[in-house]
């Protein structure tokens, strides 16, 4: 499951990190009324804060920064826009100054759309052998009716509230000496910068310029491909009237493997062999990502220590562009030791004999204490010894008369 590294920006709007688009419009639409500078001129920077969390959880691309990857996320994925920087200081920690100017342009000065981020879910196995799949979504293209004008020819008017800018600038004086300049979208066009007359808009797209079409990406995942990597197809993003149109970015999203586990182009796993195959070789088969049968086998007489690593060469991922140079496999080895009296006691002085002799006793000399070594569950921790200790200072009671310090106790 996707988890949301930073809520900051959802909290500003007031609504859950899983909102959906309409949720996060409606809380949007509904603060930005309510704290507008024009109406409510003594709530600071909160306006800014909502407009900025807005534009970017409204938008996918950003929002699924975001949402990884937190407030870092959103510098680094920003290209370090022009007054980006202020209100990220300003609402994750520091300053107060301007912001917006974020949109990007295009070489040709045309407005550039924004990019549209998908995730993209590949197993293990796609990532090694590589795939093509299939893509279905869905994208505004423009109207082929009327040629995403909107309606017929001169049917479309400049919008007089904003002059046909879309936007409404505002100056705001901070302090003496500072002043601020923001963009709010203007209502009256919705930031089209024009108004369309009722009869004269196109049946087709109600006006809207844009229709939704469904489209088909062909993707291809390549051998090697790693988790965060981008797949982009360039112009595929939503059309607009005079924009052009952003890039589909997908964003592929290693699922996790029950066997192996990457570590980039090495592979890594666990096998659990026992005592007999630790001490006198063995082999075993496993079931590789391109679905070969590999056989392991390790000689008798060389021993395996638990938790030890053994490398094969050559069997971990394939390169990305490069996929006949493979990394390396790491197989650590889990030994299972038998249980409590899993053999009789002559049964084990004659195992005794075949195991390497034990070191000699030293001599012991001077007093000497013996202790028990018992079985210990290290999940309940070892805070023992304080209970002891309370039983010990209740030394009026006779029982407690003689035997060293909790040793007795510690029995039970
Ligand atoms: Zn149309
Ligand atoms: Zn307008």
């Amino acid at each position: 499951m996707a988890s949301v590294v930073d809520t900051k920006l959802y909290d500003i709007l007031g609504v859950p990190p899983g909102a959906s688009e309409n949720e996060l419009k409606k809380a949007y639409r509904k603060l930005a009324k309510e704290y507008h500078p024009d109406k409510n001129p003594n709530a600071g920077d909160k306006f800014k804060e909502i407009s900025f969390a807005y534009e970017v959880l409204s938008n996918p691309e950003k929002r699924e920064l975001y949402d990884r990857y937190g407030e870092q996320g959103l510098r680094e994925g920003s290209g370090g826009g022009g007054g980006m920087d202020d209100i990220f200081s300003h609402i994750f920690g520091g300053g107060l100054f301007g912001f917006m100017g974020n949109q990007s342009r295009s070489r040709n000065g045309r407005r550039r759309g924004e990019d549209m981020m998908h995730p993209l879910k590949v197993s293990l196995e796609d990532l090694y052998n590589g795939k093509t799949t299939k893509l279905q979504l869905s994208k505004n293209v423009l109207c082929s009716a009327c040629n995403g004008q909107g309606g017929k020819s001169g049917a479309v008017q400049k919008c007089s509230a904003c002059r046909g800018r879309g936007v409404r600038i505002m100056i705001r004086q901070l302090a003496p000496g500072m002043v601020q300049q923001m963009q709010s979208v203007c209502s009256d066009c919705n930031g089209e910068g024009e108004v369309i007359n009722e009869k004269d808009r196109c049946k087709k797209c109600e006006g809207k310029k844009v229709i939704k079409e469904v489209k088909i990406l062909e993707v291809h995942v390549d051998k090697g491909m790693k988790h965060g990597q981008r797949i982009t197809f360039a112009g595929e993003a939503d059309q607009a009237p005079g924009v052009e149109p952003g890039d589909i970015v997908l964003l592929l999203q290693e699922k996790e493997h029950e066997v192996f586990q990457r570590d980039g182009n090495d592979l890594h796993m666990t096998y659990k062999i026992g005592l007999v195959e630790a001490l006198c070789g063995f082999q075993f088969t496993f079931k590789h990502l391109d679905a070969r049968q590999i056989v392991v086998k390790y000689p008798p007489g060389k021993v395996i220590e638990p938790g030890c690593v053994r490398v094969v060469r050559g069997e971990g991922m394939p390169q990305y562009r490069n996929p006949f140079e493979k990394g390396d496999l790491y197989i650590k080895f889990d030994v299972q030791f038998p249980e409590n009296n899993w053999v009789s006691p002559d049964k084990l002085s004659e195992l005794e004999d075949l195991l390497p002799s034990r070191p000699e006793v030293p001599n012991i000399i001077g007093d000497t204490e013996e202790v028990e070594l018992q079985e210990f569950d290290s999940t309940r921790g070892s805070g023992g010894g304080q209970r002891r200790e309370a039983y010990n200072d209740s030394s009026d009671e006779e029982s407690s008369s003689h035997h060293g310090p909790g040793v007795q106790c510690a029995h039970q």
